[in-house]
């Protein structure tokens, strides 16, 4: 084996604390993560630059395909839709759809870009507080679910079925008290002080609407799997009624999404996996409230999931590179990486598992990493311990599947490249790094300001 120089790092004096980690007693705990599904990091990096964001195909399907089987084993008529904002690149949701998912949108964009990708209307679930009324027309046209969000949009859609003399497939969004504060009320219409019946009532009134469903979604990153009995059992109730004082039985009811990954959150002690309930615990907790139904087998409803960032928060990461190493003013050290909070929204919320790519030795420090914005909040990690790094090194960011490549801005810096590892080990550009020329396309200089 080559051997390598031991490195000079200026010596320092840090106050060690009892009962922490510390110089003498930590270890680099996990092991380098040199590849992604089999791909070397440093040959991704070679080809597509950093920092980069990796998805896995293989991941994705297993994760789709796990949460379908635990549904459909303890509920017989099971539907996912995907959550587009959660990661809306074409081609993470060409897998859901692939493996069955129907969408489930919450704008007129997320609405245009599932149409776009080949879903049909009637595969689509319209959420979202705001729906203009040409997008509520299309929808009604198209046959698309609508899930009325409050009175004025319920009113919309009376008016715009009747003048068109169209009908329109809609559901309402409930919300309740589960037990999870701060409660989600301002989605949807509430259940304890009747608001939701009431709109049952206006809907079931007007001959244009025709009542398919019930929706809610509690909230995300919920980590109470009773929550969603409760909720289940709500709406288990309100179905009942329905049928009981207007003899109908509703094609479905959507659970939304929310359940937690695997991510550990700021301010949270133990690592995910060990306070988060299972998928097994979500879906034993939904079917026991929907089994309240007191209907036989065939009259069951759907039971539609609107699972986001449970499925696929593992199947991203991201390669950053180690731009320069600093001491701060206390003696602290930390590093600069070239991705930045503009890229990754979740490490505002987040405690991303971050792993070195290459072998960096046993002896660990407490290092705050920041990313490469002139920018006091850039920071993508207060506090991990890392071994020593050298500049043009990289580090894996893992579980950033989720929400990133939604919220991700260009702010100082672009957008990078986004690659899919293939199930088949092959690697493949599914979104192409911004340039200047991509990001002012659509600005206008008027003459008078032109030379
Ligand atoms: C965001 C959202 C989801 C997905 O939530 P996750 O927490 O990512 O599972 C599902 N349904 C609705 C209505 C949403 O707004």
């Amino acid at each position: 084996m080559e051997k390598v120089k031991k490195r000079y790092e200026r010596p320092i004096i840090t106050k060690h604390y009892s009962g922490l980690m510390n110089k003498y007693g930590s270890r680099n705990i996990s092991s380098p993560k040199s590849e992604i599904d089999g791909v070397l990091v440093k040959e991704l990096v070679e080809k597509y630059d950093s920092p980069l964001f990796v998805m896995s195909e293989k991941k994705i399907r297993e994760n789709q395909r796990n949460a379908y089987r635990i549904f459909k084993n303890r509920y017989p008529n099971v539907q996912f839709a995907w959550s587009y904002k959660t990661n809306y690149l074409d081609a993470v949701c060409s897998i859901f759809h692939q493996e069955n998912s129907w969408a489930e949108v919450v704008s007129e964009f997320e609405y245009n870009k599932a149409r776009k990708l080949g879903v049909k209307g009637s595969n689509i679930i319209f959420n979202g507080p705001y729906k203009s009324k040409p997008a509520l027309l299309k929808a009604i046209k198209e046959e698309a679910r609508i899930h009325i969000d409050h009175f004025d949009e319920l009113y919309d859609l009376i008016e715009l079925s009747e003048t068109n003399g169209q009908k329109a497939k809609v559901a309402i969004r409930v919300n309740m008290d589960v037990g999870v504060y701060p409660k989600w009320d301002r989605f949807g219409f509430n259940y304890e002080n009747g608001e939701a019946w009431q709109a049952i009532r206006r809907i079931l009134s007007s001959k244009n609407l025709h009542l398919i469903g019930l929706h809610t979604h509690i909230g995300t990153y919920i980590m109470s799997a009773e929550a969603y009995r409760v909720a289940a059992s709500k709406l288990a109730a309100l179905a009942k009624s329905i049928r009981q004082e207007y003899n109908i039985l509703l094609e479905y009811i959507d659970m939304g999404g929310g359940f937690a990954s695997h991510n550990t959150l700021i301010g949270q002690y133990l690592p995910a996996e060990e306070v988060i309930p299972s998928l097994e615990q979500f879906a034993d907790a939904i079917a026991s409230g929907l089994f309240e139904l007191p209907y036989k087998g065939e009259e069951l409803p759907m039971l539609i999931l609107e699972t986001g960032r449970i499925l696929v928060d593992d199947a991203g990461s991201l390669i950053t590179t180690v731009i320069a190493n600093k001491r701060l003013s206390d003696g602290r050290r930390a590093v600069i990486v070239d991705a930045g909070v503009n890229l990754l929204f979740t490490s505002f919320w987040y405690k991303h598992k971050i792993t070195p790519a290459q072998e960096n030795g046993f002896h660990t420090e407490d290092t705050t990493i920041y990313g490469p914005l002139c920018m006091n909040i850039d920071v993508i990690r207060e506090g991990i311990l890392l071994p020593p790094l050298k500049r043009g090194e990289q580090l894996v960011i893992d579980y950033t599947g989720a929400y990133n490549n939604s919220q991700w801005m260009q702010f100082i810096s672009m957008r990078p490249n986004v690659v899919m590892i293939m199930e088949d080990g092959s690697v493949e550009l599914i979104r192409k790094a911004e340039t200047l020329e991509y990001v002012s396309e659509r600005e206008i200089i008027p003459a008078k300001l032109k030379k």
